[in-house]
């Protein structure tokens, strides 16, 4: 089994070594992971400049690009075979509801989706990396589980509690919850006294009702969710038809 590891955090990220040091015992693995921290990237693609890949002394290949860009790359450039599987993370912090939307950890494996090849991303609970070899195993254990049971191609949304692994041992199958709409920006002065702002942080939850991600985390369960790309609104569909007519 050849597996494709990325992440939003950069190739240096203590939850991309875990996951890595997790998977290799069971595959055959490449790191191909951005040289920075790009959370929050989403999909995009670097359009306005060629992208570099270095390898470090570990093996891993890292790329000046966007968590989409390193699994772009590697799909059709660096590898020789296709692999079987495109996992990302292990994201610090969680991904969860509205979070997919802009998480660079959910688009690395959406890269792969998108080509095909079933992917799963996987984010902790909660921020720090405590438990991030406890988080990794389980990750494995999802993969060894699921890996060939599941309706192919598939896009998983995984966020795994902060806890001792003997401690994860409930995996649900969720719906992406809701936010409210992020905090507001934060003003600042840069050192010429010119107002600048940062990005403020998420919204809290709005929808953490049964069956969704935020409500399984909460009570301490891994949180699966299966992930769709087409953004269509179908049940708008008709009404805008009918509205155009
Ligand atoms: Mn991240």
């Amino acid at each position: 089994m050849r597996i494709l590891i990325s992440n939003d955090d950069g190739y240096l990220a203590p939850g991309i070594n875990a996951l890595a040091d997790a998977l290799a015992p069971i595959a055959e693995i490449v790191v191909v992971a951005p040289d920075s921290n790009r959370s929050g990237a989403s999909n995009s693609l670097s359009l306005d400049r060629p992208l570099s890949v270095q390898r470090a002394s570990n093996g891993f290949y890292f790329v000046n690009g966007t968590p989409s860009d390193c699994v772009h790359v590697a799909l059709t450039a660096l590898l020789d075979e296709r692999p079987d599987l495109v996992v990302s993370g292990i994201n610090n912090g969680p991904n969860m509801g509205d979070d997919t939307l802009y998480s660079g950890t959910v688009a690395a494996a959406t890269e792969g989706y998108l080509f095909g090849i079933p992917a799963i991303a996987f984010s902790q609970g909660a921020y720090g990396w405590e438990h991030i070899d406890d988080a990794a195993r389980h990750a494995r254990d999802i993969v060894q589980r699921y890996y060939q049971t599941l309706p192919r191609p598939y896009l998983l949304n995984v966020n795994i509690p902060n806890r001792p692994y003997d401690q994860l041992n409930t995996v649900v199958a969720t719906r992406l919850g809701r936010r409210h709409h992020s905090e507001p920006v934060i003003k600042a002065s840069d050192p010429r006294g010119k107002e600048i702002y940062w990005i403020g942080p998420p919204g809290a939850c709005k929808d953490a009702g049964d069956g969704t991600d935020f409500h399984a985390c909460a009570q301490g369960q891994t949180s699966i969710t299966p992930l769709q790309i087409d953004l269509t609104h179908t049940t708008q569909l008709n009404a805008l038809a009918r509205a155009l007519a």
